[in-house]
């Protein structure tokens, strides 16, 4: 093979993308009943915009984004998540002189230079919705209730949903505090890289996987330790309106994602069916996040769903997905020379919003038989050398294995319901 595509990277193909449609079509159909609209930005921007929102001390900024210099040597990178570009555009556009709450969603590619393995890519996609300039708790609840809502319409009913909190902005830096002092003290079971990581950004050795930290990290103080009043009142307000919405959680102090713009409440969803790459989703509030982008301050909540990693869930539950099967019909002529005069019917049909292919290479009756089977057509529609003598078609239902003559007129009728006069008729 010349030429392959690149690792991390998949081909979507034609057969897979009935089902991103669906899952597509289906996040869209939900978040607009929450009053989220859809944005789309672009895949790349300054680099800037990212290590400024990411945290220079995160994974993400520090080994896995696509950077590189464009011809005016301007730092381009393509867009490891979405967040950052939606706040930009939401500055850029002015749309906070809309006045009220803006609700946004988006979806596209995303790109991050980690190791692949079954769901984790170098090029994925997400989902994600951001609801920007309010305080409001209800809006991370309905913002979980959202998501939550969404995957189980979808078929994901026992997914687990992990929440934490960091408090806000003072609190978040008292726990970095806390955590510095308290994992250096601990110092002599650290690599190198996590006593760097102790002293940077100690919040990330929370989750670190490192089996040697369990028994450390376990005995860590929590956040809920140094929540003050205005946080612990924020936290205990959320968890009652996630009661009230009969969302089921679990608090996880350990939990603390992997971006450093988050303050207060940040949540995942996981399951335990696709291994090492537990989480589906999640997101957080990031009050911080559009000051830090040069805007006013300005809070916001927001999450984002792997696209691939449900697509490989539903592989493991015994879920359907119902899609709405246009009509497909095989047009075959007997002929190829006589095929100009069926031109028309046929375009009436596919304004009828019929799939309808045909064969495009002379092909005896018989093999366009074959590819009419292959194509998964209802019907065959047939103008055979008898058929064309008397002006009408032979139409053969697939499924049922039958078939009638018709004329052109009554072919319309059929599928069309109305008896339009055709041009050749
Ligand atoms: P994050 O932006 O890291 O919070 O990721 C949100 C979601 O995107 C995760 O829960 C995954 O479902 C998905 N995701 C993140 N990174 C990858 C990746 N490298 N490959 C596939 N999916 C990913």
């Amino acid at each position: 093979m010349r030429y392959q595509r690149l690792k991390g990277t998949t081909d979507i193909l034609p057969d897979k993308i009935q089902q991103w449609d669906y899952l597509l079509s289906t996040v869209g159909e939900i978040y607009r009943t929450y009053a989220y609209q859809r944005i789309d930005v672009p895949i790349f921007e300054k680099t800037e915009l990212f290590t400024r929102s990411i945290g220079d001390v995160t994974d993400i900024v520090q080994k896995e984004m696509y950077t590189f210099e464009d011809n005016g040597k301007r730092s381009l990178t393509l867009r490891p998540e979405g967040t950052a570009s939606v706040v930009r555009a939401y500055l850029e556009n002015n749309l906070h002189q809309q006045g009220g709450i803006e609700k946004l969603f988006y979806f596209g590619p995303m790109f991050r230079a980690e190791r692949p393995q079954k769901g984790r890519y170098r090029q994925f996609h997400q989902f994600g919705s951001e609801a920007i300039g309010s305080t409001d708790r209800l809006l991370d609840a309905e913002l979980i209730a959202m998501n939550m809502r969404l995957l189980h319409l979808l078929g994901f009913t026992d997914l687990q949903l992990a929440i934490n909190t960091l408090g806000n902005i003072q609190c978040r830096e008292r726990y970095n505090t806390e955590l510095r002092k308290y994992f250096l003290k601990h110092d002599t079971i650290l690599t190198n890289e996590e006593k760097d990581r102790a002293e940077r950004n100690p919040l990330r050795l929370l989750d670190s996987k490192n089996p040697k930290l369990a028994e450390i990290i376990a005995q860590a103080p929590t956040s809920i330790d140094i929540l003050d009043a205005e946080s612990k009142e924020y936290w205990q307000e959320l968890l009652s309106l996630l009661t009230e919405l009969n969302i089921s959680f679990t608090i996880n102090h350990q939990l603390v994602r992997g971006l450093d713009y988050y303050t207060h409440m940040v949540f995942e969803i996981r399951t335990d069916a696709l291994g090492a790459q537990n989480a589906v989703g999640g997101g957080g509030r990031y009050d911080h996040l559009i000051e830090e982008l040069g805007g006013k301050p300005t809070p916001a909540v927001g999450a984002a769903f792997g696209i691939e990693r449900l697509l490989l869930l539903k592989e493991t539950y015994d879920i359907n997905w119902h899609y709405d099967e246009p009509l497909r019909i095989f047009f075959s002529v007997w002929d190829s020379s006589v095929r100009r005069e069926y031109l028309d019917l046929i375009e009436q049909l596919r304004s009828a919003g019929i799939i309808i292919n045909t064969d495009y290479e002379k092909r005896s009756l018989k093999s366009q038989m074959k590819l009419a089977d292959k194509f998964g057509a209802h019907y065959v529609l047939i103008a055979g050398e008898e058929e064309h003598i008397k002006g009408e078609l032979l139409l053969r239902d697939m499924r049922a294995g039958e078939q009638i003559q018709m004329t052109p007129a009554a072919l319309i009728k059929r599928f069309t319901g109305t008896m339009e006069a055709m041009n050749n008729d």
